[in-house]
């Protein structure tokens, strides 16, 4: 480990900006792009990075660790006790200003604040209470702050970073707790998922306090406001807890009061999210996505973020993965959960212990569509909105907008144009008024191939898929100059 004393602050910006990217709870993470001497701005070395906010805002955050000291071994991590790496550590004063200065000259709308663990877990949960409070009680800032919660930590300080900061997250680092134990091994399914149960059920608490506080048929406040994800999960989801163990059942904690005079927000008012590396172990999409599942509904997590492994440590015994492979698969994850949390979707209806991985090809949900054309073509003037929900091409919005304009008239083509809907891939599976818009052939090879794009087309020509050629009288309507459409990079829709 080498320490260097009398580090310069912006020196220590540098090496806590750039040890923290690898975080990826912000969806920056991993842009490095360097000023051109006629532009203005630089996301290489400020640690500056975007995340939204619960309207769908883009902010900007600075992202930094307190320290990159840490005591801990984890495999995956530059940060590692055993790396020879320069280390620096912020004191609360430092990061606290520094957001401050950020702050002033516009930069930044927040804070996102890890650590390395040093010299110990509580040591290093205090160093970040100190910075938060300093910025909420000395500086008045009523920005966005995220802490990272340390694994380990007396709870009591876990709960008041909790009072201070609006999101907080526990990084769940592997699927499996076996993968946890060859991988990171000074933590623990229980020194993760302890801290993450706190904060689900103060946060509960909390709303359930402001709740009862307020004089019946008052709207409520921010604390108040229903949680987006409780709208579109339907709740008869099947619990997966064996997923994570007996401590998914563990219900025992009560939230305290602040001990610092002058909170006014609630308790993790923007909720709380982890994230899991892929690729690092040999977990398969279904194990990952059922763990993200159990996540979801034992947890409560506003959001679970997935991260393709880098071998940052050219460590031997672990996998060097070449080419896009892991961030393809990265992809197809984020894909996935986006249809957990908005589309009613079940991981056991995407994917199954015979057919545990994704297909790299198709979106999750033409892949599902194309294995389940018994249920396919829908007719749009008639289907549930969880029907509608099912068909690629036709987002959450669009089935609102579906539902609700065919009260007032019968829906053709044209109209689901205009809705939003995405013909491209919709027209294979709806009909409306009992007509398809073109005459297709309703078999699961002939539909994939319309929908992969022409440069997986390319590069399957090499490869050994299991679908079979395409010949030219599957096209649909070839005498009326139909060509058949592409489907686009693969949105959730
Ligand atoms: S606890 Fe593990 S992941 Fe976190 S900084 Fe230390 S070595 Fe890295």
């Amino acid at each position: 480990m080498v320490v260097q004393e009398g580090l310069s602050l912006e020196r220590k910006l540098e090496i806590l900006g750039d040890a923290a990217k690898y975080d990826v709870a912000c969806t920056s993470s991993g842009v490095d792009r360097s000023g051109t001497g006629n532009s203005m701005g630089n996301t290489l070395k400020c640690g500056i990075c975007h995340s939204f906010a619960a309207d769908g805002r883009c902010i900007s955050l600075l992202k930094i660790l307190m320290t990159n000291e840490c005591i801990f071994q984890c495999k995956y991590c530059i940060n590692r006790a055993k790396n020879d790496v320069l280390r620096a550590t912020f004191t609360p004063e430092e990061a606290a200003g520094l957001t401050m200065e950020f702050y002033r000259r516009n930069y930044i709308e927040g804070l996102f604040l890890s650590s390395g663990i040093y010299p110990t877990p509580d040591a290093a949960a205090e160093r970040m209470l100190e910075t938060v409070a300093l910025l909420r009680f000395q500086y008045r800032f009523a920005g966005y702050i995220h802490v990272k919660a340390i694994p380990g930590a007396d709870g009591q300080i876990t709960e008041q970073i909790g009072w201070l900061a609006d999101r907080m997250s526990v990084n769940l680092e592997l699927p499996t707790a076996e993968g946890l134990r060859s991988l990171a091994p000074n933590k623990s399914r229980k020194t993760i998922l302890t801290p993450m149960r706190q904060i689900q059920l103060g946060i509960k608490q909390n709303r359930q306090a402001a709740r009862e506080a307020l004089p019946s048929g008052m709207p409520g406040g921010r604390v108040l406001l229903p949680d987006r994800q409780e709208e579109f999960l339907p709740s008869s989801l099947e619990c997966r807890p064996e997923q994570l163990g007996d401590l998914a059942e563990e219900n025992s904690y009560t939230l305290g009061k602040p001990l610092l005079k002058g909170v006014t927000s609630g308790f993790v008012p923007a909720g709380q999210s982890t994230q899991m590396i892929i690729g690092a172990t040999g977990e398969t999409d279904y194990q990952i996505m059922s763990v993200t599942e159990s996540l979801y509904q034992k947890f409560d997590l506003k959001r679970v973020f997935y991260s393709a492994f880098v071998n940052v440590n050219q460590d031997s015994d672990m996998p060097n993965w070449i080419g896009r492979t892991q961030l393809d698969r990265e992809h197809r994850l984020y894909q996935a959960d986006f249809l957990l949390r908005y589309y009613q979707f079940q991981i056991g209806e995407l994917l199954s212990e015979d057919r545990p991985n994704f297909n790299m090809l198709l979106d999750p949900k033409c892949d599902y569509a194309v294995r389940h054309l018994e249920l396919f073509p829908v007719e749009i003037n008639r289907a549930d909105y969880h029907t509608l929900l099912r068909v690629p091409g036709i987002g959450v919005k669009s089935a609102q907008r579906i539902v609700k304009a065919r009260r007032m008239a019968v829906l053709d083509f044209p109209d689901l144009k205009k809705i939003g809907v995405v013909l491209k891939r919709a027209v294979y599976f709806i009909t409306c008024q009992g007509k398809m818009m073109y005459p297709v052939k309703l078999s699961e090879d002939s539909i994939t191939g319309y929908l992969i794009d022409e440069r997986k087309q390319k590069e399957l020509k090499g490869e050994q898929i299991g679908y079979q050629q395409l010949s030219l009288f599957d096209l649909p309507s070839m005498a009326s100059g139909y060509q058949p459409p592409v489907a686009g990079g693969g949105g959730a829709q």
